[in-house]
């Protein structure tokens, strides 16, 4: 199975014109940045393994990436967690649901005392038939499938008339970013992003555990942000980017990266952002009825 070499589309956002990376279209299981980042995976020929194992959280996008991947492989996804909130077990929905479909087995941990990554390594003892993914797909593996992604903007800029390019996405572990900036750096297009977990010299930490000296340029909001927590401006300007380009962003990194470029964007008239849509819609599964209860529709 081939990904999609996804479509760039063009749209307007508060009177500025903007492209868009539609990497949420590279397949109805498999999309996404976690997509990308598995491709390596994919695409490769592993005759011994029959369980793929990773952890992170019950409601993580990589899960059901993961499950996804699995699935197509005819692999056996073990997931460990902390633990899985009661709300969740009662009804499950968004990525957990849609990993158990695809048959996942999704493990808590927390009564052991142990992190789950510690309970993989000194419980669960992974042999040759397993292959094991740290939490979010932060590896090495990862670069393979994001400098195919690389490729596919690099190709599509020089089919368009010279402009100052910019690509931005916001980040979590920062695979994505960092990776994305290696590759067009060649191609003089540099990359932006934002820390959505941690604060910025977290995200640099990260960087500089995949081994890269040469990072994306880091943008930041004025004040803190917290992972998962709800914010009204969040809220406001998801609402007013699907209202204004008919296109649903995710609740969790999306509305970071937004309020960031709106301010950078008013110090930066000459450029041409490319945005980069790196999926991660089942999450708002959850998401957004918990906005809807704080702050209405
Ligand atoms: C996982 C994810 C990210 C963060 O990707 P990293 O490579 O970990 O920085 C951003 N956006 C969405 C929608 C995701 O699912």
């Amino acid at each position: 199975m081939k990904l999609a070499n996804t479509p760039i589309t063009e749209h307007q956002f508060n009177n500025l014109s903007f492209y868009l990376k539609r990497d949420d279209q590279l397949h109805p299981q498999f999309s996404g940045n976690k997509a990308r980042k598995f491709m390596a995976l994919l695409e490769g020929e592993y005759p011994h393994v029959r369980t793929l194992i990773g952890y992170g959280s019950p409601q993580a996008n990589s899960l059901y990436s993961m499950a996804a991947l699995a699935h197509l492989k005819g692999w056996q996804l073990e997931f460990y967690v902390d633990h899985i909130p009661h709300w969740l077990a009662q009804k499950p929905i968004g990525n957990y649901q849609a990993a158990l479909a695809l048959g996942a087995k999704i493990i808590a941990v927390g009564e052991s005392n142990l992190h789950p990554s510690q309970y993989i390594e000194t419980v669960r003892q992974p042999d040759e038939s397993c292959l094991f993914v740290p939490e979010g797909g932060r590896c090495q593996l990862a670069e393979y499938g994001v400098s195919q992604l690389g490729k596919e903007i690099a190709t599509w800029v020089e089919s368009q008339p010279k402009q100052n390019f910019v690509v931005a996405l916001p980040s979590g572990t920062g695979t994505t970013a960092l990776y994305l900036h290696k590759y067009l750096q060649q191609h003089d297009i540099p990359v932006i992003t934002c820390a959505c977990v941690g604060g910025s010299a977290y995200l640099t930490q990260q960087f500089t555990q995949l081994s890269e000296r040469s990072h994306p340029q880091i943008l930041e909001l004025s004040s803190k942000h917290h992972f998962g927590k709800l914010y009204q401006q969040d809220y406001q300007i998801w609402q007013q980017l699907r209202h204004q380009t008919g296109v649903e962003f995710d609740l969790l990194y999306d509305p970071v990266m937004w309020r960031c470029l709106n301010h950078w964007l008013t110090e930066h008239l000459d450029v041409k952002l490319i945005y980069i849509h790196q999926g991660g819609l089942l999450g708002n599964a959850s998401m957004l009825p918990r906005y809807q209860r704080k702050y209405g529709e």
